[in-house]
């Protein structure tokens, strides 16, 4: 079923000539070729299939936070939203105003300065942040070669302006505990990571399965805060578009700057989808109009 359908899919969207623009202010991503587009599915019955260029390796950007914030949750529980909310920011994903009239409190984890406010706890938490996140996530990837990008990592950290802004404010509030730079290395290091549309449907199978990793028995979240880890991207994870994605989409998930989404329906599959031009919003064109296809040929979604 899903074999035909991705098919159908991947041609229709193609015969659209949608538009975007490939993300430049990371200058490195701008290297990516635009016309790459991976469309892979994987099941809970354990069924993988893949169409396009599902093989090949792209910047996993905002998509990481999810990881983050998964692993930050996983240590500190409910004490975790001490140092995030959950509420939907309405603004671009590394908007300053909202954070200077909530005195450095970071809407979610998964806008730029709440990902920044998780990477500040997990380096209070882990003795070697960069390493123990890696471990964590080749784990919940169950693949041992999942690594960072160091290209990508230098050209972000020398040009993170914005991002170093939002520390700065978040400091500024006492909201930082440990040192800004060290802290936005991490956050650079995280957004680096990279992945195939392959591997990255097969990691978000975790949050279709209850939190517990496929194939192990290892549970990484318990079921309540694996459904309410699903419910902030649900509502938070598009940036300001997260309102268009659940009306036209009607899946949870995470989108990143390098062209990805990941999405997932609880119970039943994870959907990894890439394709480098992004609309204004900073969400990959092929890729939002492949999953409203995905669930609208399907007929399910969550709603
Ligand atoms: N590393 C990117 C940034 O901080 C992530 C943005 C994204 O994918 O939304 O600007």
């Amino acid at each position: 079923m899903f074999k035909n359908l991705l098919e159908q899919i991947y041609k229709e969207v193609n015969t659209l000539n949608l538009e975007g623009q490939q993300a430049s202010y990371i200058p490195e991503l701008a290297n990516v070729q635009p016309n790459k587009f991976a469309l892979h599915i994987t099941t809970i019955d354990k069924k993988h299939y893949g169409i396009g260029d599902v093989n090949e390796k792209f910047s996993l950007q905002s998509i990481a936070k999810v990881f983050a914030f998964t692993l930050a949750y996983q240590l500190k529980g409910s004490a975790i939203f001490q140092h995030v909310g959950v509420e939907p920011s309405g603004n671009p994903f590394n908007s300053l105003i909202q954070l200077e009239q909530e005195q450095g409190f970071p809407r979610n984890p998964l806008i730029n300065a709440g990902a920044l406010a998780i990477c500040d706890v997990l380096i209070s938490e882990l003795n070697n942040p960069e390493d123990e996140i890696l471990s964590f996530v080749r784990k919940i990837a169950r693949n041992k070669t999942i690594t960072y990008n160091p290209a990508v990592y230098q050209s972000e950290k020398k040009t993170g302006y914005r991002n170093r802004a939002l520390i700065h404010l978040m400091k500024s509030f006492g909201r930082i505990q440990n040192e800004t730079e060290n802290v936005l290395d991490l956050y650079f290091k995280l957004c680096s990571i990279e992945m195939t549309a392959s591997e990255l449907s097969k990691t978000f199978l975790l949050y279709a399965n209850s939190g517990i990793i496929p194939d192990s028995p290892e549970q990484i979240l318990t079921e309540s805060q694996t459904k309410r880890l699903n419910a902030i991207m649900q509502t938070c994870g598009f940036y300001d578009e997260a309102g268009e994605f659940t009306f036209r989409v009607g899946l949870p998930g995470k989108s990143g700057v390098g062209g990805g989404i990941a999405a997932l329906h609880p119970g039943k599959y994870a959907i990894a989808v890439w394709s480098p031009l992004l609309n204004a919003k900073g969400n990959s064109v092929k890729g939002m109009k492949a999953l409203e296809l995905l669930t609208t040929k399907l007929g399910w979604s969550i709603f």
